[in-house]
């Protein structure tokens, strides 16, 4: 089949379907061609046992961004706001925080924690006005490059001598450092540890984690939210609004090779060998897939081909659901706070020592875990009276050394359980059915190479200006036509959105 399209795009991830609905409003003829049965990626519902459902990967809001919720004009239907966080102690002295509050500290604490989130918001703050924008291209003597870079210069001058010199201190530097100078209590240390190394292959020692701090306070001013239906209404709105403004979507249709004719794009083919023509192609398949496998290094320089090859993306997190039969019991909770993000992190030592075996290609044996029970906000997940908890769990090593067999993934399994168990001693008693995605699981079902959080590590060497490689950060690829749409691109992962818009903004100014 051979028909005309204004642009295609691979993949209806939430950034494809925030890019295709964008060209369309603007009047472009648009296919998305998704491998999987539903749109969405790694932003889907899915029942994973009977009656009951999760958000199969990403399962909490926290970075969607207002420009994109204005441009597409969504009404986003949310279930709980301002979730907060509770790290959890043994013995019920948990902690709290949300929003700059928090609880359970000494006044020190409580002080240093007021002084930290408000210098944390106003950086991520200037963070964000860059989220929102294609990065300036470096080394160029373009207006509006240079006008970029001096404005960044300027906004980071901006801040005053003293918030200047902390800025240009902290970016690039280890959370832990930060956290131990400033902080006593080790449950506060843990959460704030956790929400830095979660979804990168770092951990609180490693350099750049005061930079994925930044990153995902920049989202929301890190406040949290869970949107009604898991994360796949998010998705199926966007679908609906792509649809709505001419996309059109097919889905099981996997793309296996992006057509180049002369050094341009001339369509893609699918998997089952219809063509497609356009002279713009769109991946929000991650880079290392769209640029090594859909298009292969023989249509590429051969130093491009390498920095892409060399694009670190192992994922590290994995996902683990429960269903439920009854919450479980946890010391000192109350029904509300079933409804909050609990994290088993008790300090950022015990989060450096699930990171350590993660070097070696081993998984943690205590690992770091995040818990939601979205079913006690939100009864459409599971049959009356039930539940189901939701766990992204740290450190998975996409490249375990014997490969995930079913002993590591037993193991694993085990490590969670026994670490959810210190909490919550009657959780065995709970549980009707269990699944688990490791990284590997998740390259698969979401065609994620490595099962990346970011599609690529949320690094220093792998930010704005460089992401996903030096010198194609504007998310144009060095073959004419073809353009890069999703998390691998600047800024990165997350449910955002702003990659998607990015994109098609620059494919609408060059016509
Ligand atoms: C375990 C885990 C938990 C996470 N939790 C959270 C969270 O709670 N909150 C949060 O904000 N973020 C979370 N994330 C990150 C977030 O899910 C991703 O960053 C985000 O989904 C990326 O969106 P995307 O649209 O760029 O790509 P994706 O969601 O990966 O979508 C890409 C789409 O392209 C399709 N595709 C790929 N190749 C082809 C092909 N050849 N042909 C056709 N289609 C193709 C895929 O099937 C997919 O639908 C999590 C990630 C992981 C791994």
């Amino acid at each position: 089949m051979t028909d005309k399209f204004d642009a295609i795009i691979i993949g209806a991830g939430h950034n494809g379907l925030v890019c295709s609905a964008i060209l369309a409003k603007k009047g472009k003829k648009v296919l998305v061609l998704e491998a999987n049965e539903q749109t969405g990626g790694a932003a889907v519902s899915r029942e994973f046992h009977d009656g009951f459902s999760v958000s199969a990967c990403a399962h909490l809001l926290y970075q969607f961004q207002p420009d994109v919720i204005k441009e597409l004009n969504l009404q986003l239907d949310i279930v709980k706001d301002n979730l907060e966080t509770i790290v959890l102690a043994e013995d019920g002295s948990h902690i709290k925080y949300s929003d700059g509050k928090i609880s359970g500290v000494s006044d020190e604490d409580e002080k240093s924690f007021n002084k930290f989130h408000k210098r944390m918001t106003k950086f991520g703050a200037l963070l964000k006005t860059y989220l929102n924008k294609p990065p300036a291209r470096l080394g160029t003597k373009n207006s509006k490059d240079l006008l970029m870079l001096a404005k960044l210069g300027f906004d980071i001058r901006r801040m005053g001598k003293t918030e200047m010199r902390e800025f240009l201190r902290l970016i690039g530097m280890n959370i832990h450092d930060e956290l131990e100078e400033r902080f006593e209590n080790p449950l506060l240390k843990g959460g704030l540890s956790t929400d830095a190394i979660m979804g990168t292959h770092l951990g609180p020692r490693s350099p750049n984690t005061i930079l994925t701090y930044l990153y995902r306070m920049a989202g929301c001013e890190g406040k949290i939210s869970l949107p009604k239906g898991g994360m796949g209404s998010l998705s199926n709105m966007l679908t609906e609004t792509a649809k709505n403004s001419g996309v059109e979507i097919k889905t099981n249709s996997e793309v296996k090779k992006i057509l180049i004719n002369e050094g341009s794009v001339s369509g893609v083919e699918s998997k089952n060998g219809d063509i497609y023509s356009s002279s713009v192609v769109i991946s929000n398949a991650d880079p290392k897939k769209t640029m090594m496998h859909l298009v292969g290094p023989k249509h590429l320089e051969i130093r491009f081909t390498h920095r892409i090859d060399n694009f670190r993306m192992k994922g590290n997190a994995a996902k683990m659901h429960f269903a439920l039969n009854k919450l479980p019991k946890i010391n000192k909770f109350k029904d509300s706070d079933f409804e909050q993000r609990l994290l088993i992190a008790p300090s950022e030592h015990y989060v450096e020592k699930a990171f350590n075996p993660a070097k070696y290609g081993e998984s943690s044996p205590k690992p770091v875990l995040e818990v939601t029970f979205p079913s006690v906000s939100d009864n459409s997940l599971a049959p009356d009276g039930k539940h189901v908890m939701s766990v992204i769990a740290q450190y998975a090593p996409y490249n375990m050394k014997s490969g995930w067999n079913e002993e590591d993934r037993g193991e694993f399994i085990a490590a969670i359980k026994s670490a959810l168990r210190l909490h919550m001693k009657d959780i065995d008693d709970c549980i009707l059915a269990e699944e688990l995605l490791t990284p590997l699981d998740i390259e698969r079902e979401f065609h994620i190479t490595g099962g990346h959080w970011h599609h690529g590590e949320f690094t220093l060497d792998q930010f704005m200006f460089v992401r996903p490689v030096a010198g194609f950060s504007q998310y144009k690829m060095p073959i004419d036509g073809l353009y890069l749409c999703g998390a691998g691109t600047h800024p990165g992962g997350g449910i955002s959105g702003a990659c998607g818009r990015n994109a098609a903004h620059v494919i609408l100014e060059k016509g």
